[in-house]
């Protein structure tokens, strides 16, 4: 691939149903071309610089940070996400810088806390609209963030903001990119979730026999290797778990693009979702899926946290609520424009776990934040 993508190079690259750089819509605010690197590979770089992508490595996924230091964290969840799209991606043909920058874009807006964190500042805010990580991402990318002088937020390509966009309802298919990027999510969590579960011993390796998909894979890897420690086990079995999905959502797809006959990258968003696995893995990703719920996610260890969270989240809501002037003064804009709920939403989302926990005891005891970290 030349250093910035050409129609020429990207007609011998790419399919014809994958999204060509030079069909881009562009900037909200226009901007010269960069001298080397292609749109969306600008746009990867501009999320990876931004504030809310580091705040990322210190967010719960599912466990949070007492739990241990094996299992992934929002960070590491996001890379593994990227990884996995890139490889349905390429495998596709379609756009890799696309699919990248819309990987590391996608989960940028989770609160602390993870779902249960997503889910009491959604309550806190039913009469503003509610809540969602995926609208907050928006939010980011097209608000909060400050960075550069011209614009407010990072001023993305309007193709990664469309693709966010139908994470919130938006009608319609999205590019395949887009489609790639959300089943990578699905695969990765779908796995990771089993690993870090059992690393934890809230699954069993025998539990692996509870749904007809880890069934499958751990009875291969059982039949190949009959001396396998629990550890190296349960590593096979993620990869497996990991391959087999890949694999099936590629053959699916690469049958279902065929039967679509697909010329162009605007094709595809006018047809029902073509990226997806077959019907049968589907069905067995749901029982897995909804194994994992009860087993893990409902798992009261899990739920202890849960409802330790919801009152930290709820403490700092309700102090800041009554001392909206106490909020670092970058949220000024908000709370002027959109009123102090939301700008004191905002301001939780962008905290980390150890800093809403942080926030939580500060608050409860009515201590307000020093003058320099009002600053921040
Ligand atoms: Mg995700």
């Amino acid at each position: 691939m030349p250093p910035i993508p050409t129609g020429k190079s990207e007609k011998i690259l790419l399919a014809p149903y994958a999204f060509h750089c030079v069909s881009s819509r562009g900037r909200r605010y226009p901007e010269a071309a960069h001298p080397y690197r292609g749109p969306f590979q600008r746009d990867r770089d501009r999320i990876i610089h931004c504030a809310a992508f580091r705040r990322l490595s210190e967010k719960m996924q599912v466990f949070t940070a007492e739990f241990g230091h094996y299992h992934r964290t929002r960070l590491t969840h996001t890379m593994e996400v990227v990884s996995i799209a890139r490889t349905l991606g390429r495998a596709l043909a379609l756009n890799e810088e696309l699919i990248e920058a819309a990987a590391l874009l996608h989960d940028v807006g989770h609160p602390p806390f993870g779902h249960a964190g997503e889910k009491i500042l959604d309550d806190l805010l039913k009469n503003e609209g509610g809540f969602n990580h995926n609208g907050q991402a928006l939010r980011i990318a097209e608000k909060l963030e400050r960075r550069y002088a011209d614009f407010p937020g990072l001023n993305l390509s309007w193709e990664i903001l469309d693709g966010q966009a139908f994470k919130i309802g938006k009608k319609g298919s999205p590019l395949l990119e887009i489609q790639v990027v959300d089943m990578a999510d699905s695969i990765a969590y779908d796995t990771h979730d089993v690993d870090d579960a059992m690393e934890m011993g809230l699954l069993q390796p025998e539990d692996c026999l509870g749904t007809s998909l880890w069934k499958l894979s751990a009875t291969k890897i059982r039949k190949r290797w009959q001396n396998l420690d629990d550890d190296l086990f349960r590593q096979l079995m993620i990869r497996d778990l990991i391959d087999i999905q890949v694999s099936d959502i590629l053959a699916a797809t690469q049958n279902r693009i065929r039967t679509a006959n697909l010329s162009s990258s605007e094709e595809a968003r006018t047809v029902p979702i073509l990226v997806a696995p077959s019907a049968e893995m589907a069905e067995q990703k749901g029982k897995a899926e909804a194994f994992l719920f009860q087993k893990v996610y409902r798992h009261p260890k899990v739920m202890r946290h849960r409802s330790r969270i919801c009152s930290w989240i709820e403490g700092i809501f309700e102090f800041y609520r009554q001392h909206a002037e106490l909020l670092p003064r970058r949220y000024a804009p908000i709370l002027s424009a959109e009123g102090t709920d939301r700008a004191v939403a905002d301001f939780i989302a962008d905290q980390t776990d150890r800093s809403a926990r942080a926030e939580a005891l500060r608050t409860q005891h009515d201590q307000p934040r020093s003058p320099i970290e009002a600053v921040l």
